[in-house]
């Protein structure tokens, strides 16, 4: 799942990698664009990115604070990175991020959801999360837990936790006229059927997708909060991640937080809205893909890969 490791450009790496950014918009474009798994994307352009980096850290409108690109802890854009130049990205579906609060900030790509499809994201700080009770047929937990299920089967088992509930809240006397008729049933049977009368078709869409920002260790503390229990949980196609801040010792199919949220989105649309898929969500790697590219040039300018 989603995780950070180290913080994004110290002032040192910082100077690094601007001076490596300098190098690659002149000789090395094309080597470094063979390497790059990103490369296919659909992306804005990274212009007002670049100009950022040429001029370093800029003040974040909200708290005043020194940072790059923008602020991680208002969720806004420093100064010299205009909202109107940055993508927006439309979401299918909301989303909820609980992050961590020993995640350090800096650290974390749950910011960039925020600030490419600011209308569809809300942050939350782990243990303020919102009440989930009474929803949880309409909400799924990226999560791969031993019950979870691929993202083309979220209908499917979204209808039953329908049934669940729908059965719990039938779970009185007013159900006795029912068992009367169906004497030959077993009680299962009769079960299934009083719970079958009461889904219709629209409770079994989903409406928001839950999305955990945190170390794997500090995941297993929010996955078993009892506020998530009982929820459908999903897992994602294996995907190998990108992210420079890969936590060490963990398989390369933990994802990032961004890159877990923009592989939900390419599987939702194709296997739940069945659209073809044209790039819609590749701007939610806008920022991801950039870092990523910088970081590499760096390190490969200095040798280390
Ligand atoms: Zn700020």
């Amino acid at each position: 799942m989603s995780l950070n490791t180290s913080s994004f450009l110290n002032q040192e790496s910082h100077q690094k990698s601007k001076r490596n950014f300098e190098c690659l918009k002149n000789s090395q474009q094309t080597t470094l664009l063979q390497d790059n798994p990103l490369q296919n994307l659909q992306l804005a352009s990274w212009e007002v990115l670049e100009k950022a980096q040429k001029s370093g850290r800029s003040k974040c409108p909200r708290c005043g604070s020194s940072r790059m690109f923008y602020c991680y802890s208002c969720y806004v854009p420093v100064e010299t990175v205009p909202t109107k130049e940055i993508p927006v990205v439309k979401l299918p579906l909301k989303i909820d991020i609980i992050k961590h609060p020993n995640e350090t900030d800096g650290k974390s790509t749950a910011v960039h959801a925020k600030l490419l499809a600011s209308e569809d994201v809300t942050i939350y700080t782990y243990p303020c999360i919102p009440e989930y009770e009474g929803k949880k047929h309409e909400i799924a937990l990226v999560f791969p837990g031993p019950n979870s299920v691929l993202v083309k089967d979220i209908t499917l088992h979204l209808q039953k936790n329908v049934e669940k509930v729908s059965c719990d809240d039938n779970d009185d006397s007013s159900a006795e006229p029912l068992l009367k008729k169906a004497k030959i049933e077993t009680k299962e049977d009769r079960k299934l059927g009083e719970c079958k009368l009461n889904i219709r078709s629209e409770d079994t869409v989903l409406k928001k997708v839950i999305f955990i920002d945190s170390t794997w260790n500090q995941t297993n503390k929010i996955i078993t909060d009892e506020r998530l229990q009982g929820m459908l949980q999903i897992e994602l196609k294996t995907r190998k991640t990108c992210f420079w801040r890969h936590q060490k010792g963990k398989p390369d199919t933990y994802l990032s937080t961004i890159e877990a949220i923009y592989y939900f989105f390419v599987d939702y649309h194709q296997e739940i809205l069945k659209e073809s898929y044209k790039g819609q969500y590749d701007n939610l790697l806008f920022f991801f893909s950039f870092m990523y590219t910088l970081i590499k040039n760096a390190k490969n300018s200095s040798g280390k890969e």
